[in-house]
C-alpha cells in the first residue's frame, strides 16, 4: 500500500503552495481598478517573493532536523500564537475596522514579525512592541474621536501645540483613553512573552516566522485587487507609515526653519521710501490672522454675521478671493513676510524665497516695530521659532496676558509711551481662531451653544461651528478695538489668515485630517482666507501716493490673490523702493497679476 512520506508531503505541499500563488498573481492581469491604498505591483512579485519565502522556508527547515531540533512548534503553541494574533488585531489593529474580511493578511504578518523579532532580540523585542501597541490602541480611540491617524500633519501640529491646546485635549475621557492603551499594551506583551518563551530553539521560530509570511502573503495576493490595500500589511506598513510621518514632521520643521534661517535680509540692498521722511506718526499694523477662512466672514457672504464691524466700515477694501501659501502656520507666514510665492517644499527656484522679511525695510527706514502674539504661541516652542526669526527686528514684543483682546491695553500703552510722531508697525499674530476654537467672548457669545472641545467634532457639529463663529466674531470685534486706538493718526491696517480650517467642508475635520482625506490643501476650499486692508481718512492727506494706490487696491479687491501678494503691495502702498520689488505682484501697482498657482477648481 502506498504511504506517503514526509518528504513527499513536503514537495505536495511546495507544488500546492507555488501554483496557487501562481494563479492568484495572474488575477492581477484582469487590469480591474485599484483603489487609492491599494497595491498594484506587477504579478511576478509576490510570485518572486513567496518564491524566496518558500526556498528560505526549506533550506531553514531541513537545517533545523539536522541540528536535531523541532522542525515547528507544537500544536498546543501554534493555537497559542493563533489567539494571541486573534486579540492583538482586533486590540491594535485599527485597519480591521474598515475590512474584516482582509484581516487574515495582518493575522499571520503579526505572528511572523513577532516570532522573527523574538527570535532575534528575545525578551527585548517587548521594548519595542510595548510603545508600538499602546500608540496603536490610542490611535483607534483617536480615529474613533477625531476622525484621523497618526500622520505627519498631527505629529507636526503636536510639536508645534501651545501649553492651551495640550490641555484642551487632556480631558478626562482622553486620559483614560491613555490609561487603557498602557495597561491594554502591557497585557499584550504578557501575552506574547508568554506564548513566545515556550518556543525555545532560535531556528524553530524562524520557520513559523517564515510560515506566517508565507501564509500571509498567500492570503493578500487572494483578496480581489479592487480590494487590496497596503494597510493590511499590519503592524510592516503602519511601522513604516509611523517612523515615515515623525521623519516628515521632524524633516518638515526643520526644513521651514532652515529656510528662513538661510534668507539674506532685504535690507542689504539699497533702498529708499519716497512717501515718508520720518516722524508723520503713521501706524503700519500687519495682522497675520489665525485659521479664519473667508466664507465664514459675513463681509464675504456668510450667512450669519461673523464680522458685523467690518462690515459697517465704508473705507474697507475686502479681498475675497484670498489663497493662502500652505495649510500650516509656519510655511504660510513665510510667504506672507517674504517674497516667497509657495511654500517651504516648492520646486522651483523663482517661487522660494529670495529674502526675509518685508518688516526689516520698514525697520531701516525709521518704523519702530512691536510684535503683539499670543497668551503663548512665540514665547518658547520650537515650532514658533519661524515667527521669531521673521520678526527680529522689532524693538520689543508683547504676549497678551489672557484670550487676545488683553494685548490691546498693552498697545494703548505702547501708543501712549511712544512719540506720536513716530512711525510705527504693529505686528499681530495672535491664536485668533485656531483649534480648540476657545478665544471667544465667553460673556456674550454671540453663537450658542458654542463648544470649544474638540473632542469627535463631527458629532458636536453644532457646538464646534458655533464656536468657531465665534471667534472670527472675537477677531472682528479685535480690529475695531485696535483701529479705535489709532484713532486721529494716519494708519493702514493689513489683515490675512494664515490658512484655513475645516468644519466638515470638503468632508474634513480638522486640518490634521487633511492628509487622511487624501486631498491636497489647494483642491479645497480650506485654502481661501480671510484678507483686507483698514486705513484712515488722515494717510490719505499725507501724500497723493497713498491715495492713489487706496484707488488701485479697490480696483482689484475682486480679483483673484495670494499670500505672495502681500510682500510687494506692502512695498508698494508707502513706494519703498527696492530691488526687491516686483510691480506685477503689487496690488497698489495699475495691472497686477492675479494668483496663478493652485487653487480649488484648478490643479
Ligand atoms: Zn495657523
Amino acid at each position: 500500500m502506498f504511504r506517503p512520506t514526509r518528504k513527499l508531503v513536503d514537495i505536495f505541499a511546495v507544488v500546492i503552495y507555488l501554483g496557487t500563488l501562481t494563479v492568484c498573481c495572474g488575477r492581477n492581469a484582469g487590469g480591474e481598478q485599484v483603489g487609492r491604498d491599494g497595491w498594484d505591483v506587477p504579478p511576478y512579485l509576490p510570485l518572486a517573493i513567496g518564491g524566496i519565502l518558500l526556498l528560505l522556508l526549506v533550506g531553514s527547515a531541513w537545517w533545523t532536523r539536522r541540528r536535531g531540533e523541532p522542525v515547528e512548534p507544537s500544536w498546543g503553541v501554534m493555537l497559542g500564537m493563533l489567539i494571541l494574533s486573534a486579540a492583538v488585531n482586533a486590540g491594535c489593529n485599527l485597519a480591521m475596522l474598515w475590512d474584516i474580511g482582509q484581516t487574515s493578511v495582518s493575522f499571520f504578518l503579526f505572528l511572523a514579525v513577532a516570532c522573527i523579532l523574538w527570535a532575534l532580540l528575545r525578551r527585548f523585542s517587548l521594548l519595542i512592541w510595548f510603545p508600538f501597541f499602546a500608540l496603536e490602541i490610542a490611535q483607534i480611540a483617536g480615529y474613533y474621536q477625531y476622525g484621523t491617524r497618526v500622520n505627519s500633519l498631527v505629529i507636526a501640529e503636536t510639536l508645534e501645540a501651545s501649553h492651551d491646546e495640550v490641555f484642551a485635549y487632556l480631558s478626562p475621557g482622553n486620559m483614560l483613553i491613555a490609561a487603557a492603551s498602557l495597561i491594554g499594551a502591557g497585557i499584550f506583551c504578557w501575552l506574547l512573552m508568554v506564548v513566545m518563551r515556550r518556543v525555545q530553539p532560535r531556528l524553530t521560530l524562524v520557520n513559523t516566522a517564515l510560515f506566517f509570511a508565507l501564509f500571509s502573503l498567500l492570503c493578500a495576493v487572494y483578496v480581489k485587487p479592487s480590494r487590496r490595500n497596503v494597510n493590511f500589511f499590519w503592524p510592516c506598513y503602519e511601522s513604516y507609515l509611523l517612523c515615515n510621518a515623525w521623519g516628515e514632521a521632524i524633516f518638515h520643521n526643520q526644513a521651514t526653519i532652515r529656510q528662513v534661517e538661510s534668507l539674506p535680509s532685504p535690507t542689504v540692498l539699497p533702498s529708499s521710501l519716497n512717501t515718508l521722511s520720518g516722524g508723520e506718526g503713521v501706524v503700519l499694523v500687519v495682522h497675520i490672522g489665525e485659521s479664519v477662512r473667508a466664507d465664514r466672514m459675513s463681509v464675504n457672504g456668510y450667512e450669519r454675521d461673523t464680522t458685523p464691524w467690518l462690515r459697517s466700515c465704508p473705507r474697507l477694501i475686502n479681498f475675497s478671493d484670498c489663497i493662502s501659501a500652505a495649510c500650516d502656520t509656519c510655511q504660510a507666514q513665510i510667504a506672507i513676510l517674504t517674497d516667497a510665492r509657495r511654500d517651504v517644499f516648492e520646486k522651483d527656484p523663482a517661487l522660494r524665497p529670495h529674502t526675509g522679511s518685508v518688516l526689516d525695510l520698514f525697520a531701516a527706514h525709521g518704523f519702530k516695530v512691536y510684535s503683539f502674539f499670543g497668551k503663548r504661541n512665540a514665547t518658547h516652542l520650537k515650532y514658533d521659532l519661524v515667527v521669531r526669526l521673521l520678526t527680529r527686528c522689532d524693538e520689543q514684543r508683547f504676549h497678551a496676558p489672557g484670550s487676545p483682546w488683553t494685548s490691546v491695553p498693552q498697545m494703548a500703552e505702547l501708543l501712549r509711551s511712544v512719540p506720536s510722531t513716530q512711525n510705527i508697525v504693529l505686528f499681530i499674530n495672535n491664536e485668533g481662531s485656531h483649534t480648540p476654537f476657545s478665544h471667544y467672548d465667553r460673556l456674550h457669545t454671540p453663537f450658542q451653544p458654542a463648544g470649544s472641545s474638540f473632542g469627535k467634532p463631527a458629532s458636536h457639529a453644532l457646538e464646534v461651528n458655533n464656536a468657531y463663529d465665534s471667534t472670527v466674531h472675537y477677531t472682528d470685534e479685535f480690529v475695531r478695538r485696535v483701529t479705535r486706538l489709532l484713532r486721529g493718526r494716519p494708519w493702514i491696517y493689513l489683515y490675512v489668515s494664515d490658512h484655513g480650517e475645516y468644519l466638515g467642508h470638503d468632508g474634513i475635520w480638522g486640518r490634521g485630517a487633511l492628509g487622511e482625506s487624501g486631498r491636497s490643501y489647494h483642491s479645497t476650499t480650506g485654502c481661501r482666507v480671510g484678507m483686507f486692508i483698514l486705513t484712515s481718512p488722515e494717510l490719505e492727506s499725507l501724500h497723493p501716493h497713498f491715495a492713489e494706490s487706496l484707488k488701485e487696491l479697490k480696483s482689484h479687491a475682486d480679483m483673484r490673490i495670494g499670500q505672495e501678494h502681500i510682500f510687494h503691495t506692502l512695498l508698494g502702498f508707502f513706494d519703498l523702493r527696492t530691488p526687491w520689488y516686483n510691480p506685477t505682484l503689487d496690488l497698489c501697482s495699475p495691472s497686477p497679476q492675479p494668483y496663478s498657482g493652485p487653487h480649488p477648481g484648478k490643479p
